[in-house]
């Protein structure tokens, strides 16, 4: 794990050069590091779109005899742009919610709200593939935060769930609370993870299979997205998978104490 950042320099003493090695470990440093990596990572993403929707309007001009062509090359460039846009926005939130200090504009939360939109979000797209959204678990269990990040996250969780389970499969969607503690748990019958790749998912743009999700339109941002809300509202996250058998992912978040100081015996 420990890792050693040397700064190195190469400094004019006179007449004589002299190399200094100095070693960096501060915190300042790692971020630097991180935010390198991760303009790096943005710049290889959009390039790869561009670079396609330039490619395809070069082919454009030469094709315009053969209409055949000319529709393929045009519905080729709208995934494109498309893709361009999920990414640019996926970034955009990401950086936002860095930036953003939710315990400031925190609010108490019903978690069946959450649950409800972000199911609404998705519904559409199980229908059409014959697959059920099935909700269950403990009502009315509250925690602190803000309500769009919160089913944000929740929605990544279900639309990765969806995109990455065969049709007619089913997805639960269950509420949990113990001893202050809640998790929101999202579990599918779908491809699964390599336990290999497992730890990595959280990773910004890091998918399993490259082509495969490329072919479903991913960006390797999703998962990155509900680590980030999910830390920023004091809580965690994390994933069991069995390839061919399913995956299930937990959000993990501190209870909301009661509105009202409870009574001694009120159960709910
Ligand atoms: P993407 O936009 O590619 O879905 P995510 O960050 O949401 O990006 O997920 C990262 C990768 O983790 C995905 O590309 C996929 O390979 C894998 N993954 C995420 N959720 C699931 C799931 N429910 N079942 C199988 N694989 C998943």
């Amino acid at each position: 794990e420990a890792s050693i950042h040397l700064d190195v320099q190469v400094a004019r003493l006179g007449s004589r050069y002299v190399l200094v090695l100095a070693e960096d470990r501060t915190d300042a440093y790692r971020l630097e590091e991180t935010r390198r990596d991760f303009i790096a990572n943005i710049s290889h993403e959009l390039k790869t779109p561009i670079g396609a929707i330039s490619l395809l309007a070069e082919a454009l001009e030469p094709a315009s005899d053969d209409p055949d062509q000319v529709r393929r090359f045009a519905k080729q460039m709208g995934t494109e742009a498309i893709r361009l846009s999920q990414i640019t926005r996926e970034i955009i939130e990401l950086s936002r919610l860095q930036a953003t200090d939710i315990l400031a504009s925190a609010k108490r939360i019903d978690l069946d709200e959450i649950v409800a939109s972000a199911v609404d979000q998705n519904h559409v797209v199980a229908d059409a593939r014959r697959m059920t959204l099935a909700v269950g678990g403990a009502k009315h269990v509250a925690v602190m935060g803000d309500e769009a990040l919160l089913t944000l996250a929740l929605n990544n969780l279900i639309s990765n769930a969806l995109q990455y389970s065969p049709d007619g499969s089913r997805i639960g969607i269950g509420v949990h609370h113990d001893e202050g503690v809640v998790e929101l748990v999202v579990t599918d019958q779908g491809i699964g993870i390599p336990e290999e790749d497992l730890p990595r998912v959280f990773e910004r743009f890091f998918r399993v299979d490259q082509a495969r999700s490329r072919n479903t339109g991913g960006t390797g941002l999703g998962l990155s997205i509900v680590k980030h809300v999910v830390q920023n509202h004091g809580g965690d996250i994390r994933a069991w998978s069995q390839v061919g058998q399913g995956s299930t992912f937990t959000i993990r978040l501190p209870e909301a104490v009661k509105a009202k100081a409870a009574a001694q015996g009120d159960k709910r």
